[in-house]
């Protein structure tokens, strides 16, 4: 998929030259004169793409779901208005069709379609042959092949002015965020489609206006192209998402707050001493390596003697003997508990999967499971 084309080569008039990137608006369009101070709001606050929710997927019924077709023509009069080109999800091909004829110029597919291969198929048949300009929301669930999968469908259909937005995904243990970023998915969407734009949505991570702030600076720092963010007259009375939406003058204070840090310096200096720098790193991580590289042969061996006495190979008290000993250590270290707890999980993971495999190698697999 290497002509995916950059948003800045969509021919839509985009600046690279205004940053962030910003697509600014209404969660969802309540009345005109709502889209329409909106629009005009966020154009000063530097919005080169104005959103706003046609049709709203919720988890319950009987919440606001978005006004439908008949709100399309607000969205693209507030747009003429604000000089703004203007996007929307769609969930469907019927979707598509109305907004495309209505002169919307950005199809976005929201988290709750992209997770579905069918649905996401049907919008791709639709838009087959049309080159729209078209946004892919992750899925709710933090899968990056799905993710992947549904760029190709659209790619496959033909389409090239295709982008990414990242919007955090919805896990179990939820932290202060509505939706955690998991940084790491998007970071790797960006190695294995560098071409491609990834645009960060802090409202959806954070799910309330105090967050907005801190989510977007870290995107910016990631390189990510750009930042997607609701944005209401009168916030509180919003029908939808009320708690992350900010008024334009407060998205003009937020985007003027953020830092857009270069990607390279030329300061010789910098550079000289940041290639010292990330040469110690590299010096460090093959020493890193190296050293698993020991401690696995080592839990080889030790697989090998379990096997040759049938002894299970998951022993609960030398695991949390390990575990709360490396953490102890972590805390003199300034090395955070958390961190080490993750990376020690991994690499007893590890460990117990290539003693697994030599287990395997002995069809009697009676004592594997065996509790101590
Ligand atoms: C939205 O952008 O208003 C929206 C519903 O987003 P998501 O699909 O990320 O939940
Ligand atoms: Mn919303």
């Amino acid at each position: 998929m290497k002509d995916i084309k950059n948003i800045f080569e969509w021919n839509m008039g985009f600046q690279a030259s205004i940053r962030p990137f910003l697509i600014a608006g209404n969660c969802a369009a309540e009345t005109p004169t709502q889209l329409q101070t909106t629009a005009l709001g966020v154009k000063k606050a530097g919005a080169q793409l104005f959103r706003a929710g046609i049709w709203k997927p919720r988890t319950r019924p009987n919440s606001f779901e978005g006004l439908g077709e008949s709100a399309l023509p607000w969205l693209i009069e507030a747009g003429q208005l604000a000089q703004l080109p203007t996007c929307t999800e769609i969930a469907t091909p019927q979707h598509a069709e109305a907004a495309l004829k209505a002169g919307v110029d950005v199809l976005w597919i929201g988290a709750r379609t992209s997770v579905n291969p069918f649905a996401v198929q049907d919008i791709a048949d639709c838009l087959a042959g049309t080159d729209t300009p078209v946004l892919v929301k992750n899925p709710v669930n933090p899968d990056l092949e799905l993710w992947l999968g549904a760029i190709e469908r659209l790619y496959n259909a033909g389409l090239r002015r295709i982008g990414a937005i990242h919007r955090g995904f919805s896990i179990y243990n939820k932290t202060k965020y509505r939706n955690e970023p998991l940084w790491e998915i998007a970071i790797e969407l960006r190695r294995r489609l560098p071409q491609m734009t990834i645009i960060n949505d802090p409202s959806h991570i954070a799910g309330h206006s105090d967050y907005l702030q801190e989510i977007a600076q870290i995107a910016l720092d990631m390189g990510f192209d750009g930042l997607m963010l609701e944005s209401h007259p009168n916030p509180s009375q919003a029908w939808s998402d009320a708690k992350q939406q900010i008024r334009p003058d407060e998205l003009q204070l937020l985007i003027n707050s953020l830092h857009n840090r270069e990607s390279i310096s030329q300061n010789h200096d910098f550079t000289l001493n940041l290639e010292q720098l990330r040469a110690e790193i590299d010096e460090f991580d093959f020493q890193i390596l190296a050293l698993l590289a020991k401690r696995m042969e080592i839990a080889r061996q030790i697989g090998e003697f379990k096997q040759a006495h049938n002894v299970a190979i998951l022993q609960m008290e030398r695991w949390n003997s390990i575990y709360k000993s490396r953490r102890r250590e972590a805390a003199s270290l300034r090395v955070s508990g958390e961190f080490v707890a993750e990376v020690w999980n991994a690499i007893h993971k590890e460990s117990i999967q290539q003693q697994s495999a030599i287990l395997a190698q002995n069809k009697d697999l009676s004592g594997i499971l065996t509790p101590k």
